[in-house]
């Protein structure tokens, strides 16, 4: 395929154009077309989702034995390790990632199909102990239709997150992935397909949330919603959802505290913070991007810290050296621009970066240098918002009481990171922060059998860990009566 050509799009097992605007999925390091491909059109929501309907009622995928489904979930874990690089080199392209770190992505989407493909071989259904005549049982049976809505971010690995577990518990999935990064959720259609799994239980719509997403979500077929995105895009899918009686799971924004304790060892705190927001080009809901430094240690612990920023690798993805690639899109710098420039009118002072770099690749792509603010308050709107770039802000803090005022003081609950040396007071600590996850002496650490999600404005319901396929199958019991006799209460007697 040339790059002329427009890639078609998987509806209900068939590979066709979509009926949507033709559009190109662009490299963010250079601003160039990367694949074109027409967006999905009302009409292809309605055919995918009426496809995985039929799929799901007569492909036999929900009533095959865990271990049959899991052996495709295996199957697909081996072709994606197959294809890795093939499948790292076209999201670096995608969505302007470091190579190093897409690789990493795709092992994680391998290891997230091979996860769920174990856990559903061995979920145990119960036997509940029995308080009457009869044995009762706690079964699990598949929904039926299932939507995955996922961001730009973490393209695939986002995706295997919801497609995996949503597989693994008998259902059909339709995807709509970001509209920038479509290419991903494709090759991961194209490899269900050669792994064996039935047609039309996978199919993916590239094209506008406010459009697709939302259509998809209101449709009547569809039996659950796992998003991944903004909290305000979360919330008006909670409403629909509420409407529905549907289930959803949302996994939204974070303005995460990452805390120095005054016994931190520097270099991993250093090292921890460095990576807890710069990684991704700060990217990531769970970045750490509000900084609580114990004020003793302020000021030195900050020159240690800038230096080190200042010395970050930003430039080509496809440079193995690089720590930091372009941000997504034009339109998303700007947006980080504008939060820096509100941060300097509040009063905050840059410590480093805020401005664009120039010359070579800078004048082509989306970059934008590690930055650091301080100078400011928490309930300052830097403090409060999400950035979703590379921008942290540092705060200095008194005690312990002054900090957890401070650090629990958003709408935003999804993440936390401690550096300190004494395990006791980072558990005590640990457990006063309100967050979805803590990371004690470590930050950005993620296992697929470890739950995650976030409360308040961060989301609802949890993704991962053993018991996420539950997350996609509905609960029933089950009463077997053991009795000799009719029921009493009727007074119909035995052999009459
Ligand atoms: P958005 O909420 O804008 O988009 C996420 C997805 O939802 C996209 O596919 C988008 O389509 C779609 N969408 C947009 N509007 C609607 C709608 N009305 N109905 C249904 N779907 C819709 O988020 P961003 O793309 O800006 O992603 C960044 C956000 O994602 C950040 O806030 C970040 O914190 C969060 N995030 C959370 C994670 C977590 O696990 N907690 C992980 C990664 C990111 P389209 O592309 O057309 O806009």
């Amino acid at each position: 395929m040339t790059l002329e050509q427009t890639l078609p799009i998987c509806i209900a097992g068939t590979w066709r154009l979509g009926g949507g605007e033709r559009y190109a999925s662009c490299y963010p390091a250079t601003g160039e077309p990367v694949a074109w491909l027409n967006a999905a059109s009302l009409e292809d929501v309605e055919a995918a989702v009426q496809g995985a309907h039929l799929a799901f009622l007569h492909s036999g995928w929900a009533q095959r034995k865990p271990h049959e489904r899991a052996a495709v979930l295996y199957r697909i874990a081996g072709l994606i390790r197959e294809r890795a690089e093939e499948l790292a080199q076209l999201q670096r392209q995608d969505n302007g990632k470091p190579i190093n770190e897409t690789r990493a992505l795709v092992a994680s989407a391998a290891g997230t199909f091979q996860f769920f493909a174990a856990a559903c071989e061995t979920l145990e259904e119960t036997i509940t102990p029995s308080r009457g005549d009869f044995v009762s049982m706690s079964v699990y049976e598949p929904m039926g239709v299932v939507a995955a809505i996922t961001p730009w971010n973490s393209p695939i690995a986002s995706e295997a997150q919801k497609v995996a577990p949503a597989l693994a518990g008998g259902n059909a999935v339709v995807i709509k992935p970001a509209e920038i990064t479509p290419l991903l959720a494709l090759q991961l259609a194209r490899i269900c397909e050669d792994a064996g799994l039935p047609k039309g239980l996978v199919s993916v719509l590239p094209g506008k949330g406010s459009l697709l997403g939302d259509a998809l979500t209101r449709h009547p077929l569809v039996k659950r919603v796992s998003f991944t995105g903004g909290t305000r895009t979360g919330k008006h899918i909670a409403h629909i959802a509420a409407d529905k009686m549907m289930p959803v799971s949302l996994e939204l924004g974070g303005k995460s505290p990452t805390i120095v304790l005054d016994d931190a060892d520097l270099d991993h705190a250093v090292a921890g913070v460095l990576y807890g927001i710069f990684s991704s080009s700060g990217e990531a809901c769970i970045a750490g991007s509000r900084l609580f430094v114990a004020r003793a240690l302020y000021e030195r612990f900050m020159a240690r810290l800038t230096a080190a920023a200042a010395q970050l690798r930003l430039g080509d993805p496809a440079d193995e050296r690089t720590q930091m690639g372009p941000l997504i899109s034009a339109g998303h710098r700007a947006s980080v621009e504008r939060y820096v420039a509100l941060g300097l009118a509040e009063g905050g002072r840059l410590r480093l970066g805020g401005e664009r770099p120039s010359g070579g690749l800078y004048d082509q792509g989306y970059f934008y240098p590690p930055t650091i603010l301080e100078g400011l308050g928490n309930h300052q709107q830097v403090c409060q918002e999400e950035i979703f770039g590379p921008v942290l802000v540092a705060l200095p803090f008194d005690s312990e009481e002054d900090l957890l005022a401070q650090a629990n003081d958003s709408l935003y609950a999804l993440a936390a990171g401690i550096w300190s040396r004494d395990y006791k007071r980072a558990w005590a600590l640990g457990r006063k922060l309100q967050a979805g996850t803590v990371w004690i002496n470590t930050y950005k650490q993620f296992s697929i059998s470890t739950p995650f999600g976030g409360w308040r404005d961060s989301g609802l319901g949890r993704e991962k860990g053993r018991l996420g396929i539950l997350q996609y199958m509905e609960q029933k019991s089950l009463y077997w009566g053991m009795n000799q006799q009719p029921l009493a209460w009727a007074g119909v007697e035995a052999g009459q």
